[in-house]
């Protein structure tokens, strides 16, 4: 018998490896896998486990109490230790585009799931290890994740849920003890960095490139296969049985997709890199590598230093990218559909749940309520071609604008007011930006008095979409400096802790809702990075 809430109390049900193909050979070494979703792996010794930081939320909705968490074997299976009676670690088969291009086989090459488990409330949610060493997939590489890249992907994850936006979760951070060589700028100055573990957790990590994979190779039946475990296990809704199954299934792909997009454009999220192995078929945001967050709004910044001069993953390039990977997916699913029509239709919907969906979300911001027709889009559209003309904070304008007085006789300057915060130059609103964005905001004004929003609702609907505290790129940097240069983690812990709550006043937490300062402009780490992980 295990104790209630014990690590040996959770339930594991391992789908994806009990109803799809194994690799047959257990080789650990690098190479091509055919004919096989997965191949079983074992996760890599490492010399000193130690657990830094883990969300308490994603521990309750396993089952997992305060003690098994704090118990050293949680820190042991959790880095790749042990492994629980019950799990069967394995690294997935999967294949991409990377920025445009097939790339072939790319793979789990340094993730491994531990098991499916099955929630207390009877959920479904895999736990994955990155970071836990090599696996067939790792094609040049360790199959290891450093310190601040594990930091960066631990916050990130539970921020992002917090702010209601669709995504993986993140149940522990964990030192190894090891050290792992990197060359963080790619300049031939390699060095060591301490090495680190994410416990990641989702209802599957299958992605657009899973599928690709099979098509790319012509196997059909395994295509088919992962098609219907995919389904069968995690949109049981659909009926296997009905013949338009795979293109019903598309189009909710193509859907929860459309909503994470305009999440992300809500909040200023760039993912960085939207290659077609790291987008989710739960329509889930998944794999935080080089991404970031818009500080002054900016619509062709990027992060990602490898996509710098393309830009293909810039912030207004997502929906189009996303598109474009559906397309990839729908290519990859067209044996199993035989008609390239309900594929189209498919993506068609795209379009118009983006485009709806992005609209209402935008008047949501704005307090506006329902979109009353296309003055609201050209409200809208002027006010996202004003913004750049200064550097504008994207997270302070549009909270701020919930403080905005929509009575029409204030003066220019009492309109202005609650605005001057999110200007990154004092005296950068003066002369034709100035008079545009009175006019601008004279006409905001006038629409949203005529909305249905009065008053304090107003205000608490716009607090709710609008957050005060997003995961600035200096903020995640400066945890990482903490942890790299002290060994102390508190940092880590007091910015999970404020954005757990990201739309809420945190009276002693202003410091985290402030706009980039100065130094961190053009630092690495806050404004530019490297898919050096
Ligand atoms: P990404 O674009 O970072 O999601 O990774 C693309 C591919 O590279 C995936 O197949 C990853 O598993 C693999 N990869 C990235 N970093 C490593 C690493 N350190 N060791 C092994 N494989 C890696
Ligand atoms: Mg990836």
């Amino acid at each position: 018998m295990s104790t209630p809430g014990a690590l040996d109390s959770l339930v594991f049900d391992n789908r994806f490896t009990a109803e799809l193909p194994a690799d047959p050979s257990t080789d650990p070494g690098t190479r091509q896998v055919h004919n096989a979703a997965y191949s079983r792996v074992v996760p890599k010794q490492t010399t000193a486990p130690r657990l830094i930081a883990h969300s308490p939320e994603v521990a309750e909705l396993l089952g997992l109490s305060p003690e098994a968490v704090a118990s050293p074997e949680f820190a042991a299976v959790m880095s790749g230790n042990a492994v629980l009676d019950g799990m069967d670690p394995y690294a997935m088969a999967y294949g991409g585009h990377q920025f445009g291009n097939w790339a072939g086989q790319l793979g789990d090459g340094r993730a491994m799931a531990l098991g499916e488990v099955v929630t207390p409330s009877g959920q479904r949610q895999t736990l994955q290890l990155k970071g836990a060493g090599p696996t067939p997939y790792s094609r040049m590489a360790d199959g290891l994740a450093v310190l601040r890249s594990s930091v960066r992907e631990f916050l990130c994850s539970e921020a992002m849920f917090h702010l209601g936006v669709p995504t993986t979760r993140a149940l522990s951070l964990c030192l190894t003890g090891d050290k792992v060589l990197r060359d963080m700028f790619y300049d031939g100055r390699a060095g060591y960095e301490p090495g680190a573990v994410v416990c990641r957790v989702a209802p599957s990590f299958i992605r657009f490139g899973n599928f690709e994979l099979f098509a790319s190779r012509e196997d059909h039946d395994l295509l088919r296969q992962l098609a219907d475990h995919t389904i069968g296990t995690h949109f049981a809704h659909l009926d296997l049985n009905s013949p338009t199954v795979y293109s019903d299934w598309f189009g909710e792909v193509v859907e929860r997709t459309a909503e994470m997009i305009i999440h992300w454009q809500r909040v200023g999220f760039v993912h960085g890199v939207m290659n077609t192995d790291n987008l989710s078929v739960h329509g889930i945001t998944i794999d935080y590598g080089p991404y970031g967050w818009l500080e002054d709004y900016d619509p062709g910044w990027t992060p990602n230093t490898t996509d710098a001069s393309h830009r293909r993953y810039r912030f207004g390039n997502q929906p189009a990218i996303a598109q474009w990977n559906l397309m990839q997916l729908a290519n990859a699913l067209f044996p199993l559909v035989g008609d390239a029509d309900p594929l189209q239709e498919g993506l068609e919907r795209f379009v118009q749940v983006f485009n709806t969906g992005w609209q209402q979300m935008m008047n949501n911001k704005l307090g506006l309520g329902p979109v009353v027709g296309e003055e609201d889009h050209d409200l809208v559209v002027d006010l996202l071609q004003l913004l750049p003309r200064v550097e504008t904070d994207m997270t302070i304008f549009f909270r701020n604008m919930a403080k905005l007085s929509l009575d029409p006789q204030v003066d220019d300057n009492t309109l202005l007011a609650p605005l001057t915060d999110a200007y990154y130059q004092d005296d950068s609103l003066e002369g034709d930006v100035r008079t545009d964005t009175i006019a601008w905001l004279r006409r905001y004004q006038a629409r949203a008095t005529a909305g249905d929003l009065a008053g304090q609702d107003r205000v608490a609907a716009m607090n709710a979409i609008n957050p005060k505290y997003v995961l600035r790129n200096y903020l995640a940097q400066l945890a990482i400096d903490e942890a790299e240069n002290e060994g102390t983690f508190d940092l880590i812990t007091e910015l999970l802790d404020v954005l757990r709550h990201p739309y809420t006043d945190q009276p002693g937490k202003e410091r985290f809702a402030e706009k980039r300062p100065e130094w961190a402009r053009s630092r690495p780490g806050c404004s530019q990075l490297s898919c050096s992980s």
